[in-house]
């Protein structure tokens, strides 16, 4: 998920901050929805969950295991050997 969140820190007076429109009031963030680890995240095309890393590449493992011996094959070129 990505949240804007609220940085400023009562910037310098001096310099005005600007409140809601301090560019420090809304950075936005990614955070994985599985986990909650603040991070880089991804999605699969079709989905708006976002996932960190590490929670994506658990769902790749789920998805190539569901793959027939074909798929796999067809994947990496591999060829049944003609004699
Ligand atoms: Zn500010
Ligand atoms: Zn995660």
């Amino acid at each position: 998920m990505i949240k804007t969140i609220n940085e400023c820190v009562g910037c310098h007076s001096e310099l005005g901050c600007a409140g809601s429109s301090c560019l420090h009031s809304n950075v936005p963030h990614t955070f994985c929805d599985n986990c909650k680890d603040e991070s880089v995240v991804y999605s699969f095309p079709d989905d708006d969950v976002q996932l960190c890393e590490k929670c994506i590449e658990l769902e790749l493992d789920a998805e190539w295991k569901q793959l027939s011996f074909k798929e796999k094959c067809e994947y990496f070129g591999v060829k049944e050997i003609d004699i």
